[in-house]
């Protein structure tokens, strides 16, 4: 079959449409759904309620997380906020971060958790979650009344002072930014009415308390760790229509960071990882809600430049949380503390943004190699999640204990785990957009539209769609021809096979009058292929289709300290020194089908022809016990065998 561009696809599939029907902006409420310069041109996801998951590992997953935070009770999750509001408990606190002197504490029990309730609440009608949340929200407004102020936190606000006055505090505005974001998602996804106000007092707070500070003060305390305190300021003025609250959000602002990123220089080196991140979110919002285009332009060359100068294979970033070196230079950084959660978590936010203003089919390939690499695979089956993604090879996963942790990743794993459903299917006026080949249902119910995705991807290299029209409707159907298929992909609708096929890395637009039954089957052959590190072409990772593929280095420690860590740390504490990285016997370069080899493809498993024998290699996230290595040494120039 003939590749074709999109645009000569949807010129010959044109003939075959209907009129386009008028699609009703029906989501208005959505936090993502508010209008920008353009509202109609830009894309967005369906509510979550829209989106069910059909049986496959993301429900496993989805419910193996649901499991743990219902494990988790209200009363001990309130604990630090009642003693900071002087409420008197008796409940037993949670441990790590949550510690009653932990300067972070709060920031999961009373932000992560209702963020992950709210979206489980949303994505899988868990009406227990649902209650739980709605207790939380009860009692955090109970808090809140308490206090007086507006201000509501599980420390007393003596912390801001300290980072006022330039003393040691770790990050007293991160975690306020967590509490609000929490109420917001349990407003808007959850529709809970009392968290929008609590969130209003906790804004009219924090604008009250940086107001009253001179801008060199708010530069120096910027300095310190923010989250998204502006991201949560733009979501508020979205939702209530006040402008004051946008004010308040370009308070939270660093030239420092921003303009060298207007200005396409990269000078993130040196900086940390996830305290940056969630500032491109929230330009990317505040470019959404006031439409000023110099947002977009750094919201967008941010993520090109992490994606391209300082990502892994895996579709993340960082070491020891960092960006230590310069952009393009990832050689000798490969460790233990490599591409830290939370941050996998923040990028992907950033590209489901930036793909809704683009369309462009490579954000969802990275958002997909992020998803598969890094994010499946993080939690393990009691519902724990990692920190760091150990890149060095002979190292295994290690994860946080159930009520002695609660990591940053703790809780942006916990809110992954539930929102698995939400970038599945956008749709742009009546176009819908299958952006994840991800078993689900969308039932577009205002539209009389249900279209089934039945997929076993990636152990099957493609995906069905089956469509149950109310009544015959034209409208378009892009699905994302990944930029992995090499141009091999294969489209037929009712089994007819379609004689154009847009090319890999874009979107495939089928226009025509759908009707009740019809069904349309995509077939994306996966083939393998190497990434180099950036910076060193000798050091190679293998993929097929969007997967990284990992050598199986034998049995990790099966419990304990280094595989469950029982406190507050991010790091087992006594770790031994990675394993060389194993020796491909090929060159660098070399095609990979010469040196790695197809065992089962529906098992997805291979072989790899190393200098010292041969390796058994499957999918990075079906590696949960053992020791890996996912990066390759190659070889200088010489002759590659064959396997
Ligand atoms: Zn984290």
């Amino acid at each position: 079959m003939t590749a074709h561009s999109r645009r000569d696809f949807l010129k010959t599939g044109a003939a075959a449409a209907g009129a386009c029907l008028a699609s009703p902006w029906a989501f208005s409420k959505s936090l993502y759904a508010e209008a920008p310069e353009h509202p109609s041109e830009r894309l967005i996801p369906f509510p979550l309620r829209s989106v069910r998951l059909a049986p496959s590992i993301f429900q496993e997953q989805s419910e193996i997380n649901a499991r743990y935070l219902d494990s988790l009770t209200v009363d001990r999750l309130l604990h630090s906020f009642r003693v900071t509001a002087g409420i008197s408990s008796s409940a037993t606190p949670y441990q790590g971060w949550e510690n009653p002197s932990c300067e972070l504490r709060g920031h999961f029990a009373g932000g992560h958790f209702l963020s992950a309730v709210a979206l489980a609440s949303a994505a899988s009608g868990n009406s227990v979650l649902k209650r739980r949340g709605d207790e939380l929200v009860s009692g955090l407004a109970e808090c809140q009344k308490k206090t007086g102020t507006g201000y509501l936190s599980a420390f007393p606000a003596d912390l801001f002072e300290h980072l006022a006055q330039g003393k040691p505090v770790w990050a007293p505005f991160y975690t306020y930014h967590k509490v609000m974001a929490g109420l917001l998602d349990m407003h808007v996804l959850a529709g809970n009415s009392d968290a929008l106000q609590v969130a209003e007092g906790m804004a009219q707070w924090a604008g009250d308390y940086f107001w009253g500070i001179s801008a060199e003060q708010r530069q120096r305390m910027l300095r310190t760790e923010y989250g998204g305190m502006n991201e949560a300021l733009v979501n508020l003025a979205a939702l209530t229509k006040k402008e004051r609250y946008l004010d308040t959000a370009r308070l939270f602002e660093q030239p420092s960071i921003l303009d060298p990123l207007a200005e396409r220089r990269d000078e993130l080196q040196g900086l940390h990882a996830n305290t940056n991140v969630p500032k491109m979110i929230g330009a990317a919002r505040m470019y959404e809600v006031s439409g000023e285009r110099r947002y977009r332009e750094i919201a967008e060359y941010f993520l090109q430049e992490v994606l391209t100068a300082r990502n892994y294979a895996i579709g993340n970033t960082s070491l020891d949380e960092h960006w230590t070196t310069p952009a393009g230079r990832l050689e000798g950084t490969l460790g233990w503390k490599n591409a830290e959660c939370c941050v996998a978590y923040n990028l992907m936010k950033l590209e489901r943004l930036v793909f809704g203003w683009t369309a462009e089919a490579r954000w969802m390939d990275e958002y997909e190699r992020a998803l598969f690499n890094c994010r499946l695979g993080t939690q393990e089956a009691g519902g724990l999640k990692q920190y760091f993604f150990p890149l060095a090879a002979g190292y295994w996963r290690a994860y946080n204990s159930p009520e002695e942790s609660f990591w940053c990743c703790t809780g942006t794993g916990a809110e992954e785990f539930a929102k698995f459903t939400d970038t599945i299917f956008f749709r742009r006026g009546g176009d819908v957009y299958v952006n994840q080949f991800i078993a689900a249902t969308l039932d577009w119910e205002e539209e009389g539209l249900r279209i089934e995705q039945a997929t076993r991807f990636p152990q099957e290299q493609g995906t069905t769609l089956k469509l149950k029209c109310a009544r015959p409707q034209a409208r378009t159907i892009h699905v994302r021809i990944p930029g992995w298929t090499t141009g091999a992909a294969e489209v037929s609708i009712n089994g007819r096979p379609l004689e154009a096929v847009a090319g890999p890395g874009s979107y495939l637009a089928m226009r025509r009058v759908w009707r009740d039954g019809d069904s349309v089957s995509v077939r994306l052959p996966m083939e393998l292929r190497q990434s180099p590190l950036p910076g060193d072409d000798s050091v190679a990772a293998v993929l097929y289709g969007p997967c990284v593929l990992a050598a199986d280095l034998g049995a990790g420690p099966a419990d304990g300290p280094n595989r469950v860590i029982h406190s507050g740390a991010t790091a087992p504490e006594s770790l031994p020194s990675p394993d060389p990285l194993p020796k491909a016997a090929a060159d660098a370069g070399v095609k990979t089908g010469l040196w790695v080899r197809t065992k089962s493809e529906p098992e997805l498993r291979f072989e790899a022809a190393g200098e010292n024998g041969k390796y058994e290699l499957m999918p990075l996230y079906q590696i949960a016990d053992q020791r890996y290595s996912l990066y390759w040494q190659m070889q200088n120039p010489g002759k590659p065998p064959t396997v």
